[in-house]
């Protein structure tokens, strides 16, 4: 039966509601238990919230001042020294964000295995399916059982395990681990905006090359405030400098799965979609009506969103 270790992903003290969507994967693992390790500074809220989610037996936590920034490769050895200790784990995971694709590779090479990526569907405890091609294609992967496995769990495809009814245990580990002093934290930039979160927003409106300048952008701020929704973009709106980078939707920007996406001036080139793939459903503005976009949207408008937008706006009152 498989024992898992879910590696937290946590900021500002805050745990990020990836870690209970590794819970949700977890449990489709049919894991005999499921505990959370949170690596921190000042670990006991973050170790809170995570006691909280349903399905969770046990929360472990290693407080640690070097443990105040999330680096890789000073929470890996941690992690390594957990997963091999007397929990007797057999899988450990991490969600497929840029903080489990960092850190989730230094466990798998610390540990001597190969890592499983991307998870988005469980067969069995070491049969996944994962995304290849940009997501034109699903792969069905098998992992050895005699070793234990890494992976990263894709968490678009897995909504948050329930939080609330939980109270799981919280144990605090002394971890007699030598952490390596080649990586130091330096400086932390990020953007910061009042609008949802690009990431885990319920609605989702995006631009495209067609929107046309950085100014003209203005129209899709507007629209997805009147929506409550989060901005996002093309990866041809990102070069073009019309938005910045974490804005993009995609391939290499970001996986998204919001209850609404709206792609405006978007043509739908295979890249974009596979960020939105996992969206429920997806509004497509575009004034060709040949492109891409309408073969997997649910409702197109064909039209110039100069003149779509207002009068959307106007309908939403
Ligand atoms: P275009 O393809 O130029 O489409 C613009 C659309 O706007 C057209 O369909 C046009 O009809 C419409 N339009 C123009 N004016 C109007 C108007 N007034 N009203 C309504 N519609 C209008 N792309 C991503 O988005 N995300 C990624 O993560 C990503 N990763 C990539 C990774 C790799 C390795 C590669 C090779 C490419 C990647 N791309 C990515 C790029 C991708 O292939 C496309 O080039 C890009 O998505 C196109 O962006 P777009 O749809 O905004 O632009």
């Amino acid at each position: 039966m498989a024992k898992v270790l879910i590696i937290a992903e946590h900021l500002n003290g805050k745990l990020n509601s990836s870690t209970a969507r590794c819970v949700t994967c977890a449990r489709e693992l049919k894991a005999e238990s499921i505990d959370v390790l949170v690596l921190a500074d000042a670990p006991d809220t973050i170790a809170a919230e995570a006691a909280k989610i349903d399905g969770v037996n046990k929360v472990l936590t290693a407080a640690n001042a070097a443990n105040a920034h999330a680096l890789a490769a000073i929470y890996a050895p941690q992690v390594v020294a957990v997963a091999q200790g007397s929990g007797g784990y057999s899988h450990v995971l991490a969600p497929s964000t840029t903080f489990g694709k960092d850190v989730a590779p230094r466990v798998a090479a610390l540990l001597g295995v190969a890592q499983v990526s991307d998870i988005m569907h469980v067969d069995d405890a070491y049969a996944f399916q994962r995304p290849i091609y940009a997501g034109n294609a699903i792969v069905s992967v098998s992992a050895p059982s005699d070793q234990i496995l890494v992976a990263t769990v894709r968490t678009a495809s897995y909504a948050a395990a329930t939080n609330g009814a939980n109270a799981a245990p919280i144990e605090a580990l002394n971890l007699a681990v030598d952490l390596p002093t080649h990586t130091r934290f330096v400086a932390l930039a990020q953007g910061s905006s009042e609008r949802p979160d690009l990431q885990s927003a319920a609605r989702v409106v995006s631009g495209g090359r067609g929107v046309g300048s950085a100014e003209n952008f203005a129209v899709i701020f507007k629209l997805a405030d009147k929506l409550g929704a989060a901005v996002g973009a093309s990866r041809a709106a990102v070069d073009a400098g019309y938005v910045p980078s974490d804005l993009q939707v995609g391939q290499t920007g970001k996986i998204i799965a919001p209850e609404l996406y709206m792609a405006i001036g978007i043509s739908g080139a295979i890249q974009h979609l596979t960020g939105i793939k996992d969206a429920g459903t997806i509004v497509a503005i575009n004034k060709d009506g040949e492109a891409p976009i309408f073969e997997i949207a649910d409702i197109g408008l064909v039209g110039d969103l100069f003149k779509i937008i207002p009068e959307l706006e106007q309908a939403l009152g």
